[in-house]
């Protein structure tokens, strides 16, 4: 099992373990298929990161060089020429396993956000690794930032006659309909931001709101938070702005929806068609 950490036990510091490195456009190197496994970091590797451990050794994190080239994969043991590939997170997915997936949006987090706190947001002096925890401190200030993560709520609202609330969002990069999300503001719990969002989205209002499960989004730090909710009153008025279409949508006639295990939205249209089809 995963366990984080940031530093390396002494009894695991001989092991090979895993690198997640990536390039300076938060592309993935794999090598043969999987994370690269290396006893010393690439030459030329940088914000190097410990994420903890598990049975196949430490788990660290690092930038390539800018530049880095593929083809040439000096220094990392165990790969032969033509091996190396750097590829996307979103597209990693098909080919890591979902453990090894998570574990690289850990990196990929953990990196962006070292990239992003090169200075004190506060004075603006340049800010070194904390001696102890994870984060960046301002020997100026003393200010300190830590990994940032930006919760969002998702929700698939339902109706007493079958039917769910689908809507196609205008940042989704086709025509396909989801459950509705939004970013939690500051000062507000997470049943209240389910509401509002919906209420501003698509101008109806909910009762019954309850947990689903949650999901890291690394895109770039984001933690989704998935809801069920029930409809309770309302028309359908949508917000131009983020809304293309929204419809109540029958388990048996649903337009293009995510599928698979990739993203909560997925899971969560899934475990409700199979609810409507008595499946569990
Ligand atoms: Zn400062």
């Amino acid at each position: 099992m995963f366990q984080p950490a940031i530093s390396v036990p002494d009894h695991l510091l001989d092991q090979p373990g895993r690198w997640f490195l990536f390039d300076e456009r938060n592309r993935l190197l794999l090598a043969e298929g999987r994370p690269p496994v290396s006893v010393e970091a690439p030459p030329g590797t940088t914000d190097l990161h410990v994420l903890g451990h598990d049975a196949g050794g430490p788990i660290r994190a690092g930038r390539l060089p800018a530049g880095y080239d593929v083809d040439r994969p000096d220094g990392l043991d165990g790969l032969g020429e033509g091996d190396a590939i750097v590829i996307d997170l979103r597209r990693a997915y098909a080919v890591l396993d979902e453990e090894e997936w998570i574990l690289a949006g850990r990196a990929a987090q953990i990196l962006t956000w070292d990239v992003d706190h090169r200075f004190c947001s506060r004075c603006g002096t340049g800010t070194e690794p904390h001696h102890r925890d994870r984060a960046r401190s301002c020997g100026d200030c003393g200010h300190l930032a830590f990994p940032r993560l930006t919760p969002a709520v998702i929700t698939l609202v339902e109706r007493d006659d079958g039917r769910a609330l689908l809507a196609w969002g205008r940042q989704f990069p086709g025509r396909f309909y989801s459950a509705l999300a939004g970013f939690v503001e500051p000062g507000e719990t997470l049943e209240q931001c389910v509401s509002r969002e919906i209420r501003e989205e698509v101008g109806i209002e909910v009762e019954a709101i309850r947990y689903f499960g949650s999901q890291p989004w690394p895109f770039p730090h984001s933690l989704m938070i998935g809801f069920n909710a029930s409809y309770a009153g309302g028309e359908l008025v949508l917000q131009e702005e983020e809304i293309v279409e929204a419809d109540w949508f029958r388990h048996d006639e649903l337009p293009p929806v995510p599928t698979g295990r990739m993203s909560i939205a997925g899971w969560l249209i899934e475990d409700w068609v199979a609810r409507q089809t008595g499946r569990t």
